[in-house]
């Protein structure tokens, strides 16, 4: 059948009326055929099986029963009412009970008329009781295609309130296959089906809604995630490739100067091989002719820093400027600082701008800019200020991108007449599947590698009840001249009660550790920006000892003489926040160590946290766990991507469909860009028509 029948609405389906319309498209989103045969089930039931009513357990499952509605009641109750009707077959008698829809059912239902109903059995004062049963027409059910296993479409209050039971649903989709007589145009060109083995696309439609055997139901499955999954990165990858055509980049074609006067005599250590790597990916990008867009992924300490610099210093060579802006104040002056050393070593201007940088400060800094004088421009948000206008920008390196929204960075973007090529460092580990569907279109390296000589950070899991011995030993690190830190949740909806937590343990703190032999600061979002830089310095400056905060120094800050992390209310911590907490530490050359405090009550989420944390320190594996533990829909900045609004396939489970469908999209548009060989056109067509009815892919953004 062609595209343009599957978008028949679906007021042309029998007992589809305008208002059933309305819901079916305010609840499930659907329009059109289309829109129908893509509804897949979420699970299936076994229907092969017809109990009797004398057969029943009180522990009984789902079950299929004949037999006919003798009477209907309405039954009052202390809330509403519920309509109550005796079902019987040859072995006995039950109930059916309905709570909502009562009048729509009332007005439906047949009296001794066979009828097979399927549900949930309750044992209820004495008798067997089945609530909102699906039930269908024995005449009906003889009728029907043949159902092994029963789909279970996705539902909700307002479809069953209005009397679209998972039965309607099903029955709307058996009209559609009847009137096509279930042939569907194929979607896929012909070679993958072949390599994949897959089900041909009609095939697939049928076993996913009606499914034959278990076998069937398999392939079908794995054919649509397959290819749902395959458009997608179809699409990211198309994305990619015209950004590329279209937007042309400033081409840094010279290694120059300074870059390997750098490189020779300046570099402060050896590069690790993935930051030689890096390096080589960020400048075959910036050395074409298009304008780059990598997103760099590299663990706390991993070395992201240095692999700026030097991509600044290739924007320079090449006469252009660039800038590095940074989520936070404190993240922009450490920045400013260590750069700053850096680059004095080859006679690089850089300048910082941050909030708090005042007014009579800034005008030079303005005027250098646009002279092109200053070369390197470090800061906040400061940086997308009107005011700030470059000479040439050729370079902007965005810090931790997660703490940034789009608009930000196409703010950014917009600065220039040409857009600069960007970078976006995070250190928060998105899951390789994750970002393979949500940066698909982005190019993406990774520092997966540790600068040679870190200690793995030691982790443990303490009870509050520990918390003497706890201090015994901040006392003795103390004492080997290491610095502490002690970090307290501070969630918004309970502000106050965190901030009561976090002074409460500052005072405890305060107590066993006084003056004069300790130093302690205090930093949280309560405070003034310069009391809490104030606070931070001190710190940083090894002036304290201990440094007792809320999660405002999560992202970046560097204290190489810092080794410990206490973390406490660990529990409450989500684990990439605790991987984060966890990488303040471990960054000079003694062990390090994270201490997760917790009370004894601990939901078993929480302790898979704890336990993860304890096994391990790759940022990775910690992702994917926290991918599993929550779904995709709460990890950082994946909210409003698509990711969400997947149809069948499951970015976590079903990982290995996604690389496979990833490989094959990259092998199609190597050899056929364009999609214009006969053989792919039929991928080209199917593409054309995803991207035109967005309503089902809205992948583009
Ligand atoms: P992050 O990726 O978290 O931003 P940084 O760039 O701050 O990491 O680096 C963490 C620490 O490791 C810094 O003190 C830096 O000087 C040091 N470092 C980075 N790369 C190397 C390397 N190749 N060898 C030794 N030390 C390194
Ligand atoms: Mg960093």
């Amino acid at each position: 059948m062609n595209a343009n029948f599957l978008q028949t609405p679906v007021t042309y389906l029998k007992g589809v009326g305008p208002n059933r319309a309305e819901t079916l498209q305010g609840e499930l989103g659907i329009q059109t055929y289309r829109d129908l045969l893509n509804l897949f089930p979420n699970r299936y039931l076994d229907k092969t099986q017809y109990y009797k009513v004398g057969q029943l357990q009180r522990s009984s499952a789902d079950v299929q029963i004949m037999g006919k509605i003798t009477h209907i009641k309405t039954v009052e109750q202390k809330k509403g009412k519920r309509l109550v009707a005796t079902f019987i077959d040859e072995t006995g008698k039950m109930e059916l009970v309905w709570f909502r829809g009562q009048k729509w059912i009332r007005e439906n239902l047949k009296l001794n008329t066979p009828y097979v109903i399927f549900g949930k059995c309750n044992w209820f004062n004495g008798v067997f009781s089945m609530p909102h049963p699906e039930m269908e027409l024995l005449e009906e059910h003889k009728k029907g295609l043949k159902v092994f296993m029963q789909p279970i479409y996705p539902s909700t209050e307002k479809l069953s309130a209005r009397g679209i039971t998972n039965r309607t649903l099903s029955k709307m989709i058996q009209q559609v296959f009847l009137e096509t007589k279930g042939n569907f145009s194929e979607t896929l060109s012909e070679s993958l089906i072949h390599v994949l083995k897959l089900l041909d696309k009609s095939d697939s439609l049928l076993n996913i809604h009606f499914p034959k055997n278990q076998e069937l139901l398999a392939k079908a499955q794995f054919r649509l995630k397959f290819e749902e999954l395959f458009y997608i990165q179809m699409q990211l990858l198309i994305k990619n490739m015209l950004h590329k055509q279209k937007i042309k980049g400033f081409p840094f074609d010279q290694v120059g100067e300074l870059f390997n006067e750098f490189y020779k005599d300046h570099l402060p250590f050896e590069l690790t091989g993935a930051q030689k790597r890096v390096i080589k990916e960020i400048r075959h990008d910036l050395g074409s002719n298009a304008q780059m867009n990598r997103l760099l992924q590299g663990d706390v300490g991993s070395g992201k820093t240095i692999v700026a610099v030097m991509t600044m210093l290739l924007a320079i060579d090449n006469g252009y400027q660039a800038c590095l802006m940074a989520p936070t104040e404190i993240l922009a002056n450490q920045h400013y600082v260590g750069i700053k050393a850096l680059l004095d070593k080859i006679g690089i201007s850089c300048a910082l701008l941050t909030g708090s940088v005042k007014q009579s400060a800034r005008r030079p800094i303005h005027e250098q800019l646009e002279s092109g004088e200053l070369k390197i421009l470090i800061g906040t948000h400061a940086l997308l200020e009107d005011k700030v206008k470059y000479k040439n920008l050729g370079l902007a390196i965005i810090d931790e991108q997660h703490r940034f929204g789009v608009a930000q960075r196409s703010k950014l973007w917009h600065k220039n007449q040409f857009p600069p090529h960007i970078l976006v460092m995070t250190a928060t580990p998105i899951p390789r599947t994750l970002a393979m569907s949500l940066y698909g279109d982005l190019d993406i390296s990774v520092i997966d590698e540790l600068p040679p000589g870190r200690k793995p950070i030691k982790t443990v899991h303490r009870f509050d009840s520990n918390r003497l011995k706890v201090f015994q030993f901040i006392r003795d690190e103390i004492k080997k001249g290491r610095q502490i830190y002690v970090v307290y949740p501070l969630i918004q909806e309970s502000e106050a009660l965190d901030y009561k937590d976090l002074m409460d343990g500052y005072e405890s703190i305060a107590r066993d550790f006084p003056l004069p032999d300790y130093q302690i600061s205090i930093v949280h979002g309560k405070m003034k920006p310069a009391d809490k830089d104030y606070e931070m310095e001190r710190f940083v400056r090894g002036e304290t000892q201990i440094m007792v905060a809320t999660t405002v120094i999560e992202v970046g800050v560097n204290v190489p003489n810092a080794s410990v992390m206490i973390i406490e209310s660990a529990e409450r911590f989500g684990l990439s926040q605790l991987h984060q907490l966890r990488g303040r530490v471990g960054r000079g050359a003694d062990q390090s160590f994270c201490i997760l405090m917790t009370s004894h009550k601990l939901s078993s989420e929480a302790k898979t946290r704890l336990e993860t944390m304890v096994r391990t320190n790759d940022g990775f594996e910690i992702a994917e766990v926290d991918l599993r533990l929550r779904g995709p829909g709460d990890i950082m900045g994946t909210q409003q991507s698509g990711v969400l609004n997947l149809k069948i396939a499951d970015i976590v489970k079903d990982n290995d469909i996604l690389k496979t469908a990833r490989y094959h999209a990259i092998q199609l548009l190597k050899t056929d860009p364009t999609l214009e060989k006969p053989e792919n056109l039929v991928i080209r067509h199917a593409y054309a028509q995803l991207v035109k009815y967005k309503n089902i892919w809205n992948y583009i953004s």
